[in-house]
Parts: C-alpha cells; sequence; structure tokens
C-alpha cells in the first residue's frame, strides 16, 4: 500500500482591533443588534461618499508583516476582488492582490522539540464581508439573513506556505500564530467570535514525491479542536479515496463540529477571481520614519522572551514555555519578580497556585485582583518564615478572591506561623505521649514515623507551626 503525506497550508483571516471600519467611521464594536454599524460607504450605496483608508489599519498590517519575518511592500496599494454573494454589497471585497503588504516571511514553531520554520507566502489587508445568518442546515437552508455590521472591518489574510505536514503542526502553528498577534497587539484573536478565523487547504501525495497532489479547501473550523480535528479527519478522507485508486475531488468543505466530519460544499471551478487595481484609492507610499515607529512599536517577541526566561532566568524550558504562552502572564510573572526575585520559586507558584485558580475560575490573569507584587510579599512571608507555605496557600486563595494585601489577611485571621520554642515543646510532648507506637517505629529505624508525628504537631497547630523547628524538636526529644 502506498504511503501518503500530507500537504497543508492556512489561510488565516484576522479581525484588527481598530475603532472604525477600513473605509469609514462606522463601529467595529462586536454584538451590536445587526444593521446598525452602517453607512453609505460600508453598504455600497451610490452618492458621491470618498471612502478614507482607515491609517491605524495600514499600521498594524505592516505590525503583523514585521513580526511575521515579512519584507515589507514600499508602496501599498489596493486591488477589487469581483464576485457575486448576499454578504458583499459592492460586488466587489477591497483587498491586496498585485502588491501585498508583506512577502517571503517565516514563523519559527516548535514540533517535536525541534523548531520548524513555517514559511509566511503573504500577508495583507481587506476588508471582511457581512455576516449570513442561515436558517437552520447551511446546505438545506431555506432562507438566509444578512448582517452588514461586520462588513468593511479591516482584516489581515496571513497566508502560510504549504509547509505543515500533520493536523498537529498546523494546530501548534496556529497557536503561535496567535500567541504572537496578541503580543503585537492588532488583534483580540477571539476564535468563537470569529476575530481569528482559519481555513486549511489540503492534499495528499506519494511519501517522497515532490508534486503536489488535488487539495480541498477546508472551512468553518472555529476552534483549535476543530482545526486539528478538521485536518485529521480530511487526511483520512482522502487517504481512503488514493488507497481505493479513486481521485480527490476539489472542492470546498465544511467542517461539522457535530457529527465530527467534512461536507462538501461546493466543487472549486478554477481560482481565478477577477481582480482589478482600485481606481478609487491610490497608491500610498510608506514613509521610512512611519515605518521605524512601527518597528519600535513591536515589542519582545515570545520566542526572545522564552530565551531570555531560559538563559537569564535559569527556568527550565516548561516554564519558560508556560510563562511566555502569553504576554500579559509573561509580563506579571517579570512584575513580580521586582519583588521576590527567587525565579524558579515564583515561577513554581504562578504555574500552580495562580494558574490553577484561574482556571477553575475560567478567568484571564488580566482579571486577576493580586497584584504582581503582592504575590511577591506573600513569597518573602513563606521565606522570612512568618507563614508556612501550607498556609501561605490559604492565604492566596483568599487574596484571589478579595484582593486583600496578604499581611492584612495573616493578621487578621491570626495565621502567623508559630517557630517559639516553648510553645510547639509542649505539642510536641503531648503528640509524643500519645502516639508511643509511632515513637517505638521510629527507634526500630522507621523513618516514616517522624513524618507522621510532625504531621500530628501541625495538625493540632491547625498548619501553623513551624515544620522545621517541629521536626528539630521531635528529633531532640525523641533521641533523649
Ligand atoms: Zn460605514
Amino acid at each position: 500500500m502506498t504511503a501518503f503525506e500530507a500537504v497543508i497550508g492556512l489561510e488565516v483571516h484576522v479581525e484588527l482591533l481598530t475603532q472604525t471600519k477600513l473605509f469609514c467611521s462606522c463601529s467595529t464594536d462586536f454584538g451590536a443588534a445587526p444593521n446598525t454599524q452602517v453607512c453609505p460607504i460600508c453598504l455600497g450605496l451610490p452618492g458621491g461618499n470618498t471612502p478614507r483608508l482607515n491609517k491605524k489599519a495600514v499600521a498594524y498590517a505592516i505590525k503583523t508583516a514585521l513580526a511575521l519575518n515579512c519584507q515589507v511592500a514600499q508602496e501599498i496599494t489596493f486591488d477589487r476582488k469581483n464576485y457575486f454573494y448576499a454578504d458583499l454589497p459592492n460586488g466587489y471585497q477591497i483587498t491586496q492582490h498585485f502588491h501585498p503588504m508583506g512577502k517571503k516571511g517565516f514563523l519559527p514553531v516548535n514540533v517535536a522539540e525541534k523548531t520548524k520554520n513555517i514559511g509566511i507566502h503573504q500577508v495583507h489587508l481587506e476588508e471582511d464581508a457581512g455576516k449570513m445568518f442561515h436558517v437552520g442546515d447551511i446546505l438545506s437552508s431555506p432562507f438566509s439573513r444578512v448582517d452588514f455590521n461586520r462588513a468593511s472591518v479591516p482584516l489581515v489574510e496571513i497566508v502560510t506556505e504549504p509547509d505543515l505536514r500533520t493536523a498537529e503542526e498546523a494546530r501548534l502553528f496556529l497557536q503561535k500564530l496567535r500567541n504572537t498577534l496578541l503580543y503585537i497587539g492588532i488583534s483580540d484573536c477571539k476564535m468563537e467570535e470569529g476575530s481569528l478565523r482559519c481555513d486549511a487547504n489540503i492534499s495528499l501525495r506519494p511519501l517522497g514525491s515532490k508534486e503536489l497532489g488535488v487539495k480541498t479547501e477546508l472551512k468553518n473550523m472555529n476552534s483549535f479542536r476543530a482545526v486539528y480535528r478538521g485536518i485529521e479527519y480530511e487526511i483520512e478522507r482522502q487517504t481512503g479515496i488514493l488507497q481505493e485508486g479513486g481521485t480527490v475531488i476539489p472542492e470546498t468543505r465544511h467542517w461539522d463540529e457535530e457529527i465530527g466530519a467534512t461536507k462538501s460544499m461546493r466543487e472549486k471551478l478554477s481560482e481565478s477571481y477577477r481582480y482589478f487595481p482600485d481606481p478609487v484609492l491610490l497608491p500610498l507610499k510608506t514613509d521610512t520614519k512611519w515605518l521605524e515607529e512601527i518597528l519600535y512599536s513591536i515589542p519582545e517577541l515570545p520566542d526572545s522572551r522564552y530565551k531570555r526566561f531560559t538563559e537569564d532566568y535559569g527556568l527550565p524550558p516548561y516554564d519558560a514555555e508556560v510563562l511566555t504562552s502569553s504576554r500579559d502572564l509573561a509580563d506579571y510573572y517579570e512584575q513580580a519578580l521586582q519583588t521576590y526575585p527567587e525565579h524558579k520559586n515564583l515561577s513554581n507558584w504562578i504555574m500552580s497556585e495562580l494558574m490553577g485558580l484561574l482556571n477553575a475560575n475560567n478567568m484571564e490573569i488580566t482579571a486577576c485582583k493580586v497584584e504582581p507584587p503582592e504575590l511577591g510579599d506573600l513569597l518573602k512571608l513563606i521565606d522570612q518564615g512568618t507563614i508556612s507555605g501550607k498556609i501561605a496557600k490559604t492565604v492566596f486563595e483568599e487574596m484571589f478572591t478579595t484582593g486583600e494585601k496578604p499581611e492584612k489577611i495573616i493578621r487578621e485571621k491570626g495565621l502567623t506561623q508559630i517557630s517559639d520554642e516553648e510553645t510547639l515543646l509542649k505539642i510536641v510532648d503531648t503528640v509524643v505521649t500519645a502516639h508511643p507506637g509511632s515513637v517505638e517505629d521510629y527507634h526500630n529505624g522507621k523513618n516514616k514515623a517522624l513524618g507522621f508525628l510532625v504531621g500530628q504537631v501541625m495538625k493540632e497547630t491547625k498548619g501553623q507551626a513551624n515544620p522545621r523547628l517541629v521536626n528539630k524538636l521531635l528529633q531532640k526529644k525523641l533521641s533523649n
């Protein structure tokens, strides 16, 4: 049986975080009542309004191209992509066909502990279409509604080279891309709200062959999981066809999350749309000073931050990967370091306690009530012996819920660690008298017994005893 290799390229559409649309001053806010954020320009109505290009959208597209290591165009031009569909009021979409904003870039992705550079074919700026609402199933819908609030919202489209080979690589690439776009702040990248949408071109070829097979385009994948499952399904489907000697039909297919399968939408007749340079939007030269400003506005990106976290802070790769997986989380870590410069200890706390509570409450780090320096203060109190690590977890939960400072919670709840020898000795005496069996075990060389006795003292003091001191006092008592 022939072994096949999948060849996958992604087309990712990202809605830009601008206040207004690409050529008019209509709002881009998500979730408004249908057709309330529209005007004659974005509705394509006749009447002498001239489109005015949104400068911020252009800057965001250039920023994206630079962050993805692309060559940036010297001149910005726009073209009309002509086709008919009910969500496109002008009968054409304004895009950049002949001279995209960025070309020949790449994004490094970690695949199975190796770095693989995924080629970026191009990055271009374009306007979005309206949104269709189909009644019932998309393929048998009796009628559809259309909301033009989304018409002409600025998008960047990022087109990869066909460098991806598996569903997992595609998922990893998309995560890395999303993280990078969030770092540079051009989009909120919410897949569930459609501000990041991903289509995949998938074909198979016999392993070792250089030629490309017939591809299908897969749409409607609204989560990382859907991207993974959709591509996985499509690879399996095409493998089945080819192994039985059949041919793959070039078509657009729709991922159906509920049934977990792709369905044919329409056959791809040809790739050629009609494009014309836009006669109204004149070419715009990018001036060097402006480009430099955009370049300097790009923050440190995930890879460089990862490198610094492992090399300068000495964090294990896993910690660095988790902490730099979001810019906000990495910022939080570095701000907390200012008050508590114990790199690994701080990382442990953020990854277990803080992220544990965030996940349990389905919260983002930006909504966290604990300010980074206060987490640092809490950890200092453990190191100074004021509270035990166990009590600190209780205090932290309280900080997380109320946003109170650690000192205040400790004072008000009387949680200070007991480090007074005399007080502890009394409890040690009681515990030793109450558990003669464990004392005997200890004398017979069973070290576990000591742990049990320490545990009993901790229990008596509701976790407030200084465990190191209890250990010392117990050993001393038992050696008498
Ligand atoms: Zn408008």
